[in-house]
């Protein structure tokens, strides 16, 4: 199974994007300049069938429009897209909607569903989704006063991948570690703030969990790149598993 890593970066990096994995059909977070760098690798909204939204801060979301608008022009909107994503981001998408493309109309967006073709599906604590191709669990973390605030865990072809951006270091990013053979993980900094993890903890979930592959992602520019059992990928990169 290929992992593209479509962005590794956070706000404020010059070098990489926003971070953001592709599994497959499935896209986890879609924030500003997302859509541009999966052109770029001539990946398009036909070849997504699920986005995953962690949050609602810009660095994770606001390319949505840009993606759904782009895949309604293209008539890529003939099947349903999933967005899986926590209690009430539905209502916070459709008011930046409104705020970008309102332009004056009350209720424009009303029809949403209809008028992108696409569910959502918003998760809870320890909530599954699952179709014929995968099994997605949501874990409640902590990002300062940000909520929801989800990791997942996908679980395909006997494989588990987890994804925890952003967060600081609770009970659930030791929890999608145990279950997950990789791991792509918040080292926003060096060391932990209030709403992020820093390196060093990532080093001890690594002596923790032996088995998980962990990959640093969500990385500022001057957070170090080259330390034994941690994985840094770069934009662009496919990992295997
Ligand atoms: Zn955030
Ligand atoms: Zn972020």
């Amino acid at each position: 199974m290929k992992i593209n890593c479509i962005g590794t970066g956070t706000m404020g990096s010059i070098t990489r994007g926003n971070q953001s994995i592709l599994i497959e059909d499935t896209l986890i977070d879609i924030g500003s300049g997302i859509v541009k760098k999966l052109e770029s690798l001539q990946i398009y909204s036909k070849n997504v069938k699920r986005i995953l939204i962690t949050h609602v801060h810009a660095d994770h979301l606001v390319d949505l429009p840009n993606f759904l608008i782009g895949r309604n022009i293209r008539n890529e909107n003939k099947e349903c897209l999933k967005i899986i994503c926590g209690k009430g981001v539905r209502e916070t998408i459709i008011n930046l909607f409104e705020l970008c493309f309102g332009d004056g109309q009350k209720n424009k967006y009303k029809d949403f569903e209809k008028k992108f073709n696409v569910e959502f599906i918003e998760l809870k604590n320890n909530q599954v989704y699952k179709d014929e191709d995968l099994e997605i669990t949501a874990y409640e973390l902590e990002h300062g006063g940000c909520k929801p605030i989800l990791g997942f865990t996908i679980e395909k072809n006997k494989k588990i991948i987890g994804y925890a951006t952003d967060t600081t270091l609770c009970t659930n990013v030791k929890t999608i570690c145990q279950k997950s053979d990789i791991a792509f993980l918040d080292a926003t900094n060096t060391v932990p703030t209030k709403s992020h993890m820093g390196l060093n903890e990532l080093l001890e979930l690594k002596a923790e969990f032996r088995n998980c592959r962990i990959c640093a992602i969500h990385r500022s520019d001057y957070v170090h790149n080259h330390i034994e059992g941690i994985e840094f990928p770069e934009d662009g990169e496919i990992i295997e598993i």
